[in-house]
């Protein structure tokens, strides 16, 4: 009933955050068809081996476990070398399961990231000339305008102003110009837009008849910066951070005009130890709370339930991912396999999502 085209199952040498057949069971639990996984895993998925281990992986989880439904797909990591990037669309070609690319534009967890601006072009400029037409998902975050050094663990809220909105607008825009240079026929997906004006520039490249969408996370939508000022802070630090009430209030306003083309997790599970304590990574657990998320979207004014199809809470957490990530003329998921959610069980969870949950009620 739902698509998430942005998690991160870590697994490997980090399954102790989680496995991947612990993310597809809960993403079963949650009502999800397919998940899309993320590359900047300690070892980066970036070439058809990595693909290949990372959908073994999923596949015996599912051997293992029938209660599993969801489809595993996912993003391979792009580089600056042009033979990884002749690599990554081989994948894209030759490998049913793999969506699309993902293009860090500033760090965020790992090292994986094309952050000088030549570089950047270049990509652009490659995977036109190896004749790329598939999405290229964007975290966009310019380095240029971070301040990484005012980050502060005992105010968590100086995470938001090391990494400010100028820093995410700017990637935004390079990334819309820097494709447009190179004549890039592929399909851009700016993830994750946290502001109104990221989502403005991309409806003007729309308007500009490129093939652009965004997404926002549950999180950056429904919660503000003061849950950074919480004595729970640290919990709520990711990347894009959470912005200002103002700025959320708009971003919804968006997200209700149909600006915003869907909805995706960024579902990122960290121990609470590494949330707490050096490296303080940034990222939060959502997968678990999708069902309640959708519920909350119908208090805010989203139509979940009309005689009429599609309904807009269809198309924002379902028909748009489900186009834009399919293939070669079909869509992601053919096939609709879960109509209810399962009672969701917050058991074996690394956080504790009542937090979460209270928000939502
Ligand atoms: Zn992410």
């Amino acid at each position: 009933m739902y698509i998430c085209p942005h998690v991160h199952l870590r697994d490997e040498e980090e399954a102790y955050k989680e496995t991947i057949a612990h993310g597809l069971l809960v993403a079963t639990q949650a009502g999800f068809e397919a998940v899309i996984d993320m590359p900047n895993n300690k070892r980066q998925v970036v070439n058809r081996e990595r693909v290949r281990e990372r959908l073994n992986l999923a596949q015996r989880a599912r051997e293992a476990n029938s209660k599993i439904v969801t489809e595993y797909h996912v993003h391979v990591g792009l580089t600056a070398d042009p033979a990884q990037l002749e690599e990554a669309v081989y994948c894209y070609n030759e490998i049913p399961e793999v969506a699309g690319q993902k293009l860090f534009a500033g760090r965020s967890i790992g090292t994986l990231a094309v952050i000088k601006e030549d570089e950047q072009k270049f990509v652009f400029k490659r995977l036109t000339e190896l004749g790329y037409k598939g999405p290229v998902v964007i975290h966009a975050e310019k380095e240029q305008y971070m301040n990484v050094g005012f980050f502060d663990p005992k105010r968590p809220i100086t995470h938001a102003l090391s990494r400010p909105p100028l820093a995410a607008i700017a990637s935004v825009k390079d990334m819309i110009d820097f494709s447009g240079e190179a004549g890039f026929q592929g399909h851009l997906h700016i993830a994750h837009v946290s502001l109104p004006d990221e989502v403005y520039l991309v409806q003007q490249a729309k308007k500009q008849g490129r093939r652009i969408s965004c997404g926002v996370t549950p999180h950056h939508f429904m919660l503000d910066e003061s849950y950074l000022r919480s004595s729970d802070g640290l919990l709520y630090k990711m990347n894009p951070p959470l912005r200002s009430k103002e700025e959320v209030r708009e971003l919804r306003a968006c997200v209700l005009a149909g600006l915003v083309d869907l909805a995706e997790n960024d579902h990122a599970v960290h121990s609470l130890e590494e949330k707490t304590n050096p490296p303080y990574f940034s990222g939060m657990p959502s997968l678990w709370m999708y069902p309640h998320f959708v519920k909350w979207l119908g208090t805010i004014g989203m139509e979940l339930e009309n005689e009429r199809e599609p309904i807009d809470v269809v198309r924002f957490t379902f028909g748009n991912a489900n186009k834009i990530f399919g293939k070669h003329g079909k869509p992601l998921v053919s096939e609709i396999r879960i109509k209810h959610t399962w009672p969701i069980s917050n058991e074996e969870y690394p956080m504790d999502p009542r937090r979460f949950c209270v928000e939502l009620t």
